[in-house]
């Protein structure tokens, strides 16, 4: 009899097994119902470590508990392969980013295998290669089609380290979301995806997605910023030109006492026009001064300053000529690139009006209260009108109806919904991306490439260097002639954002082979949508915003069917730490996933992973963690090795005699289990981390038994593999096959949790610590006293009054009390 499991042998042997046999093929044409899981599709960086083991390991359990559970699951597995990184080993180490990329994949695809993972590897993609990229191109031109995909100069982020523009949603806190370098502000010609079109139906869907943690929804709400206002001229005194301004607080527009803009506003070219020389050249050096300088600076970081421009603007309701200001924190890209400053209602226009000396004009007061003197700091609560001719008296909310129906009536304006968030541009000036198939000709212009010259490749042997765009710098690729006139053209260098390959790659999954159409829509049809996503809470805003956006374009195209959402539901799983710290090759602090497969196995791993916290809390890896999971398989294998032979006669799927008190709690352990695990899935808590620590108590509950060859027993055993099978694959593969079984455990129903198993007896023990109650916890009747306190130490409350003192007593009242004494 082997004493301990050997899992170096077994798990690579059933890894093998299990592609040679294809037991994790999904066909479309299954009668059962469908079940779509997916994890976010991994960046190839080149190796993984335990950390990452987590996600997957995660979305495996989901895909075999569901698969058990009788679904057609489809659980399928790619590459998110362009970006930088591949680029930046080209210019540090000469290595080809095509070949670099494909060494990565071929080694993370076998560490995800080594994970005992059940993808469909028939169906992988990466989307690097020209069979996915073509599909980019093919979508692009449909959303080029569509008018949401357009060329514009603008006013953009430059990180100057990766030398390429970035999106809104890849700056974070100012800096590169890549490489962290702080972010600059370049005018250039750049292409955008028209996201804001989709605004409306982007945000009110938000309320009906409960199947998406609470936390991303308001990430994404905040993101897109809805705001009600109005939008309303202001003549310049002098000049016949308007400026435009938006505002959600027309009811202090009497308390406007300068109009600032932004110096990138077209209306300063007019304005300089106007004004003494002195004045234009102190508005374009304070210009200068802003160029480069990003959004984040400007709006948060930098001193609020600014120039006169030595111009008035007329309000139109007071009729007061207020002077105008160009300044640092109003951007032309935010609404209209212009507000009135209400210093008295607005801690920037306090702040900015104090610095130069402004007036500042009260117009709203606390309910029930008088003006008592001048302000010491602003009021930007709503309040009651004073200052504001017929609106005075008003309440803020009763003025802003009053005087947006005023500017209408005047013809100045309209209330207006106003977004924060800004269309996507998916220009990148790099070499490791989709080209975007569009030409230039002197004579057509702007020309899109035709369908049947897609794809577009990437050229290679392009000298990368790190400065400037490679395209661009390639005749090769760069000239063309003209699809329409056949003239010699130009086409466009630029590759596209590697955010656009992921925002559709589930639906390339569904028909990954196609060769006339990215995807088939009777398949999407059957398959969509995604029931269960799981990935990392970093991507809010990012890939999940992008993917919901292109999701609704395909949907309005009949492109999809059903609900025109991309993801039913959607988890975030934590990350997991190593002594509280992120696991990093520059730390050298990474558990890597192939020492630990043969110092551990895989089976004890993904069993640490799932137990030792929630999923989707942050845990940490322990020496002793991982060493506990070890041990607790090893007597799984000798409650369970020495009696298959025997076991092969008692079925699992009808319950055995309870004629004993022992018999009865042990089968009852095992429905336990039985019922947490279908629970943990029905629920979408995905908590397996109690239905382990059940196993945990079955297991125990089997090395008490007192008859190893009773029926109870025996059944314990031929169940065992069933119940462990979705958490630690290939110890449940082993035992089931020894049980004399032919066919895979994997492709096995659950073990019904059967109501008559699990209604037996229960009892509460009592636990106190020091005397005092701190816990009822049920047990089983007749529990040992080692049970019986191991059971009382797990419990949260208890442990947080021993404080992790030493025991000095402990007292056991058979059925009823456990009191531990501590000091
Ligand atoms: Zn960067
Ligand atoms: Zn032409």
């Amino acid at each position: 009899m082997a004493d301990s499991y050997d899992f170096r042998s077994i798990e690579r042997a059933w890894q093998e097994r299990w592609e040679r046999d294809g037991i994790y093929r999904t066909r479309d044409e299954d009668p059962r119902p469908k079940y779509y899981t997916m994890e976010m599709l991994p960046y190839p960086s080149g190796d993984l470590h335990v950390g990452h083991a987590k996600n997957y390991t995660l979305g495996d359990a989901i895909a075999r508990m569901m698969r058990m559970l009788g679904y057609n699951v489809l659980h399928p597995m790619g590459w998110d392969a362009f970006g930088l990184p591949a680029e930046n080993a080209a210019i540090q180490r000469g290595i080809d980013p095509a070949t670099w990329t494909a060494s990565n994949i071929e080694n993370m695809r076998r560490q995800i295998r080594l994970m005992g993972t059940s993808y469909d590897w028939t169906r992988e993609i990466a989307s690097c290669l020209p069979e996915y990229y073509r599909w980019n191109q093919w979508l692009f031109l449909r959303l080029y089609e569509a008018g949401l995909a357009y060329k514009r100069e603008a006013p953009v982020n430059w990180c100057p380290h990766d030398q390429t523009v970035l999106a809104n949603e890849q700056v974070i806190d100012g800096r590169c979301w890549r490489c962290g370098h702080m972010v600059e502000r370049r005018n250039l010609s750049q292409w955008f995806l028209k996201i804001t079109d989709y605004a409306e139906r982007l945000l009110n869907e938000l309320d009906r997605m409960d199947g998406w943690p609470e936390r991303t929804r308001t990430a994404q709400r905040n993101w897109i910023g809805r705001s009600e206002g109005v939008e309303f001229g202001w003549s310049i005194d002098g000049l016949d030109a308007q400026v435009i301004l938006f505002t959600t607080r027309i009811d202090t527009v009497y308390g406007a006492t300068f109009l600032a803009i932004a110096p990138e506003h077209p209306v300063v070219e007019h304005i300089k026009t106007i004004v003494s020389r002195e004045q234009a050249s102190a508005i374009e050096r304070f210009a200068d001064s802003l160029r480069s300088k990003s959004e984040l600076e400007r709006t948060s970081l930098m001193e609020k300053e600014g120039v006169f421009t030595g111009a008035y603007a007329i309000n139109p309701f007071s009729h007061e000529r207020v002077p105008i200001w160009v300044t640092n924190y109003v951007l032309a890209e935010y609404g209209t690139g212009a507000v009135g400053g209400v210093p008295a209602h607005d801690e920037r226009d306090f702040a900015f009006a104090k610095k130069y000396a402004l007036p500042i004009v009260q117009v709203i007061v606390p309910p029930g209260e008088e003006v008592t003197g001048p302000l010491e700091t602003p009021y930007c609560e709503d309040g009651r009108l004073i200052a504001s001719d017929d609106y005075s008296g008003m309440s803020s909310s009763r003025a802003r109806i009053a005087l947006a129906e005023r500017v209408a009536a005047m013809g100045i304006g309209q209330t207006k919904v106003n977004y924060r968030f800004r269309d996507w541009l998916v220009s990148r000036q790099r070499y490791w991306g989709t080209p975007i198939p569009i030409v230039y000709c002197e004579r057509c212009g702007e020309i899109p490439v035709p369908d049947e010259d897609l794809p577009i490749l990437l050229p290679a042997d392009v000298p990368i260097t790190g400065e400037g765009s490679p395209l661009a710098r390639d005749p090769a690729f760069i000239n063309t002639t003209c699809p329409k006139c056949g003239e010699p053209a130009r086409r466009e260098s630029d590759t596209m954002d590697t955010f656009f390959e992921s925002s559709w790659y589930y639906l390339r999954y569904l028909d990954p082979r196609n060769t006339h159409l990215p995807w088939d829509v009777s398949i999407a049809k059957h398959w969509m949508n995604v029931d269960q996503y799981i990935g990392g809470a970093e991507h809010t805003v990012l890939h999940l915003l992008y993917s919901r956006f292109f999701y609704k374009f395909f949907h309005d195209k009949g492109w999809v069917g059903g609900r025109d959402e991309p993801f039913e539901r959607l988890f975030h799983q934590g990350m997991v730490l190593y002594h509280n710290e992120k696991m990093s090759k520059s730390r050298g602090n990474v558990i890597g996933i192939d020492e630990t497969a043969d110092t551990n196995g895989v089976d004890a791993m993904r069993l640490f992973l799932l137990y030792v916290t929630p999923p989707e809390d942050t845990s940490n890896w322990t020496d002793e963690g991982i060493n506990g999971r070890v041990r607790f398989l090893n007597r799984v294998w000798r409650a369970c090795e020495p009696h298959l032979a025997a076991a092969r006669a008692i079925s699992p799927r009808t319950l055995p005699p309870m004629d004993t008190p022992q018999a009865r709690a042990l089968v009852r352990a095992v429905h336990v289990v039985a019922k947490s695990g279908v629970d943990e899935v029905s629920s979408r808590r995905f908590h397996f981390n109690t239905t382990i620590a059940k196993l945990d108590e079955l297991v125990n509950a089997m090395t008490t038994f007192p008859e190893t060859n009773a029926p109870a027993y025996l059944y314990a055993v031929h169940a065992l593999p069933l119940l462990i099978a979705p958490y630690a694959p290939h110890i449940a593969e082993e035992l089931w096959s020894r049980l004399g079984h032919a066919e895979s455990v994997h492709l096995e129903r659950v073990l019904e949790p059967d109501d008559a198993a699990l209604t037996v007896d229960e009892i509460t023990l009592v636990v106190q610590v020091n005397g005092k109650i701190r816990a009822r916890i049920a047990a089983t009747p007749g529990i040992g006293e080692a049970e019986a306190i191991g059971l009382a130490l797990r419990d949260s409350n208890v442990r947080s009054h021993l404080d992790g003192k030493e025991i000095r007593k402990q007292v056991y009242v058979p059925d009823k009390l456990v009191n531990l004494v501590v000091g």
